[in-house]
């Protein structure tokens, strides 16, 4: 877990990013703020397949164009590159992210262009990005893994899931989402469930608009029970636990999070930090 928190900047919780290593070679799902530091502290913990200032990531997927997913973004693109990753990254996301990808390579191309042409001399070719802008379906396979994205009701006209089939473990990832039939359905047979939650405790402090948004966009802990209950992953890993407002107020807000989930949940459920590895 390379970032598991939410748009709020807490110094413990980088902003979403996951990577899910499959002999040796690493998938990165989502690279908030933070993401590239977490990689290499991840490395330095001997998560090795990240590669050395994270110049191991080479194939990436995004689940929306929230600021919390991207931002990143530059980052993950430049400083591997600048530290020694000589390929593209291959980066799969929604309709947009070849836009983002084009402005972001733009807004830096004074410091690009010194690496290249300047003393560096880096090769260009470690800064570019190729981008795949997805529909639902199958959207990458290779010999360690098969990638399905199912779309998830987060508000934004594209915003997916992914459901990843490796020779061991299938998991699932939720994005950000309401409950949503399309989850549910890629989960059949899924080994690990990670998804994002908010807890009954935190809803009843924050006010009615965001209680509203919250029902509308994101899943409550009674709501992620229920999906459990059905789905029955082996390992159920809360992540992006919504902190605002009432988070704040409670004295361990994870703990309450666990207790309510343990209450209508029997499987095996964790609440995720940055750095664990499961
Ligand atoms: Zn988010
Ligand atoms: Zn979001």
């Amino acid at each position: 877990m390379l970032g598991t928190g939410t748009p709020r900047p807490d110094p413990e919780r980088s902003g979403p990013a996951t990577a899910i290593i499959v002999n040796g070679t690493p998938y990165l799902i989502d690279f908030g703020p933070g993401i590239v530091r977490r990689a290499a502290a991840a490395y330095n913990k001997g998560v090795t397949a990240l590669g050395a200032a994270a110049a191991g990531i080479k194939t990436v997927f995004l689940t929306h164009m929230h600021a919390d997913h991207t931002a990143g973004y530059p980052d993950l693109i430049l400083t591997p590159w600048i530290l020694g990753r000589k390929k593209p990254i291959e980066v799969y996301g929604p309709e947009g992210l070849s836009d983002m990808t084009k402005h972001v390579l733009s807004a830096w191309k004074i410091d690009i262009a010194d690496r290249v042409n300047g003393i560096d001399r880096l090769p260009r070719s470690g800064c570019r990005v190729v981008v795949h802008e997805i529909k639902p379906g199958l959207i990458y396979t290779d010999h360690n893994i098969r990638v399905t994205a199912f779309p998830v009701r987060h508000g934004l006209k594209h915003a997916f899931g992914f459901r990843f089939e490796t020779p061991d473990r299938i998991v699932v990832l939720s994005g950000d989402t309401a409950p949503t039939p399309s989850l549910a359905e890629h989960c059949a047979g899924c080994n690990v469930l990670i998804h994002e939650t908010y807890s009954q405790a935190t809803y009843e402090k924050v006010s009615r608009k965001w209680q509203r948004y919250r029902r509308a966009h994101h899943t409550s802990s009674g709501e992620l029970a229920a999906l459990a209950e059905r789905v029955k992953p082996d390992l159920l890993v809360l992540y992006h636990r919504a902190n605002a407002g009432g988070a704040l107020t409670l004295a361990d807000p994870e703990q309450t999070l666990l207790v309510e989930m343990r209450q209508l949940y029997r499987g095996r459920v964790v609440a995720a930090h940055d750095l664990d590895v499961f």
